[in-house]
């Protein structure tokens, strides 16, 4: 058998068997991988609780023709901040079932990768409103679905700009406005997200504003990924 090295972060994990669980990671050079973690579920794991979801780990696999099996698995962040938060640990989660659901077995995305690790870094240093928002909006015009944000999207003018519709991609003026209102305070915002100020914009304070671009962020991400977010419906009781 084949044996490779890889860094990934643990989406999610499921069990197998009566000790042994399949642990699914973004990994840094083989995409999102499935392996099998043995004996991770007894009291004197060799993997410790280094297995569990927002994990960031160091591996060592043995390649298997469906499944890889986990060899080593060492601590990279500890990203203790989380666990202490559950705003802060849901969201996190919000952003793993997003890679899960963008990331494809076994082909290299490590933008990707290194988007979700630089987020949970953020998440971990500091919460900020807009940091899930944020995500979802860069991930998306990562993957090629940038939006308009500057004319109409149906007519091409600029006249003040009232509407996003997630169908057209963008934003539209009053006199084509369809989808969903969209205020000015929340357009500025989103246009300094996708227009290289984030790290300005995640020291907003949160208000109407920061709001509409996170809500609207999670509506563009189920839209693209064609379902709901599970963790996003928890978030909104948190
Ligand atoms: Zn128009």
């Amino acid at each position: 058998m084949t044996l490779y090295r890889d860094h990934g972060v643990v989406l999610r994990t499921y069990k197998l068997g009566e000790a042994d669980r399949i642990v699914v990671l973004m990994t840094a050079e083989h995409g999102k991988v499935r392996a099998v973690a043995k004996g991770v579920r007894k009291t004197k794991s060799r993997f410790g609780g280094r297995l569990e979801p927002l994990s960031h780990v160091s591996l060592l696999l043995y390649q298997g023709r469906e499944l890889d099996v986990v060899s080593q698995a060492e601590t990279l962040d500890h990203l203790r901040p989380l666990h202490d938060d559950l705003g802060r640990l849901t969201r996190g989660v919000a952003m793993l079932e997003a890679v899960d659901q963008l990331a494809q077995e076994r082909e290299p995305n490590p933008r990707l990768y290194q988007m979700l690790v630089g987020a949970l870094r953020a998440l971990s240093a500091a919460d900020s409103p807009l940091l899930l928002g944020a995500f979802y909006w860069k991930v998306l015009a990562a993957e090629g679905l940038h939006p308009e944000l500057e004319q109409c999207v149906a007519c091409g003018s600029d006249e003040p700009i009232v509407a996003f519709d997630l169908d057209q991609g963008g934003v539209l003026c009053r006199a084509c406005r369809r989808g969903a209102p969209i205020s000015a305070d929340a357009l500025v915002l989103l246009r300094r997200v996708l227009g290289g100020e984030l790290a300005a914009v995640l020291r907003e304070p949160v208000g109407p504003a920061t709001h509409e671009v996170d809500a609207l962020a999670v509506r563009a991400m189920e839209h693209h990924i064609e379902r709901r977010l599970r963790s996003v419906e928890v978030l909104g009781q948190v």
